[in-house]
């Protein structure tokens, strides 16, 4: 079980976040992880006990073929996506003699941590090489080529009481000095593309350069970027890679598109994992003997803010995974499948804590009930505790991520 001891799952976590600055390298990531460990891509059909994945864009599915189909399967989500600034079509612009790019948030971005930060620029771009194809490359700047400094204070003095950001105007990116606008074969030409490509669509994502890190005096916490939702797919990722199920098989599907509604064609509210059960476990009674565990992140009570959470409902970091429940069904988890989690976690001597958003605030929703409602299969969400979710620089306790893998695995394995 060496990944998921908390030192190697932290700095093994720290690398695959540091090395995913956007849901496609997400995906790469975990392809050259399940690779090394002997899985196999498979469109078709997949042997009893074989270890295989299939990607579809940003989204990727990898399991353990059950041995008898009528075990079922043991189905742990999450998501590779995370609020962020993408670049818009024809976004570069001049302004006071700066080269600029416009960006459309991405999600329920939280706008003000992105001020002051130094950024990068990462991505899938479509190309045409010098053979005349039509080829998707990955792209990474590597290093920090833009900015979006903050107003200063003297300018706007009500700043620290009534700051409204408008992301169309305030949240466009410095890429530098210039007198003319030059074009992406250029700008990304040492990013990851080759001599002759001409890029002729793209999907780029700014991302905070600051590498991951512990701080507090115990270095208790992991400071990153998009442990909403990576912390969960690593967690996933890991338990995955220690899996020796029995009879059912266990599956990891890590969806793209979660933090944008799961509606597109490898979203949780596509067709990706359902097609992908099919081909590879075509017997119908794999489905009916399935389970699901839905893994992203909850909140943690905020020590300045503990009265967002109820008195009886506040989740503290390092304390255990949360087991999140609504009784709205904007999370999935139900009875059966909670009292399963406990049941696992007290076998693996792994705290849990439970968790129910306060009556008079919305509640936020995950892949959970869609994929409940998609696939009909009992579902629980759980994850993580965290703070400042959609920040660009959240904060998860460094005991909770490692418990989070055990709990996935025992629940593979069961
Ligand atoms: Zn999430």
């Amino acid at each position: 079980m060496t990944h998921l001891d908390p030192v190697q799952f932290n700095t093994g976590l720290i690398d695959f976040v540091d090395g995913s600055p956007s849901p496609w390298h997400a995906v790469e990531q975990m392809r050259e992880r399940l690779q090394a460990a002997g899985f196999d891509e498979c469109d078709g059909p997949a042997a009893p006990g074989s270890r295989v994945y299939c990607i579809r864009g940003g989204s990727i599915v990898a399991a353990v073929v059950p041995k008898r189909a009528e075990s079922g399967w043991r189905i742990v989500g999450a998501h590779t996506d995370s609020p962020n600034l993408r670049i818009k079509p024809n976004g570069l612009y001049l302004a006071e003699g700066q080269l600029m790019a416009s960006i459309e948030p991405y999600g329920g971005v939280l706008m003000s941590p992105w001020f002051d930060r130094d950024l990068g620029l990462a991505g899938r771009v479509v190309v045409r090489d010098a053979e005349g194809q039509r080829v998707t490359r990955l792209v990474d700047s590597g290093s920090a080529v833009g900015w979006v400094p903050s107003l200063a204070i003297h300018l706007d003095r009500e700043a620290n009481t009534a700051r409204a950001i408008n992301a169309e105007k305030h949240l466009n990116i410095v890429l530098g000095q210039a007198s003319e606008v030059p074009s992406w074969d250029e700008i990304m030409l040492n990013w990851g593309l080759q001599l002759g490509d001409e890029v002729l669509a793209m999907d780029l994502c700014a991302y905070p350069m600051q590498p991951s890190d512990f701080v507090g005096l115990q270095q208790e916490w992991l400071v990153a970027p998009r442990l909403d939702n990576l912390l969960s797919c690593y967690a996933g990722l890991a338990a995955l890679l220690e899996a020796d199920p029995e009879q059912a098989g266990a599956l990891l599907v890590c969806n793209d598109h979660e933090e944008v509604g799961s509606t597109s064609s490898v979203g949780a509210d596509g067709p990706l994992l359902e097609r992908t059960l099919a081909r590879w476990c075509p017997d119908p009674q794999a489905l009916d003997q399935s389970l699901m565990f839905s893994a992203d992140n909850a909140h943690g009570v905020h020590p300045n803010y503990a009265d967002m959470h109820a008195a009886s409902q506040r989740p503290l970091l390092n304390s255990g995974p949360v087991l999140k429940i609504n009784a709205n069904q904007r999370y999935a988890s139900e009875p059966e499948m909670i009292a399963l989690a406990m049941d696992l976690a007290d076998m693996e001597s792994i705290p849990v804590q439970q968790f129910a958003n306060r009556a008079d605030l919305g509640c936020g929703s995950t892949i959970g009930p869609i994929t409940a409602s998609r696939l009909g299969i009992p579902t629980l969400d759980l994850g993580a505790p965290t703070w400042g979710m959609h920040s660009c620089r959240e904060t998860a306790g460094t005991k909770d991520g490692a418990w989070l893998a055990r709990l996935l695995l025992a629940f593979m394995q069961h």
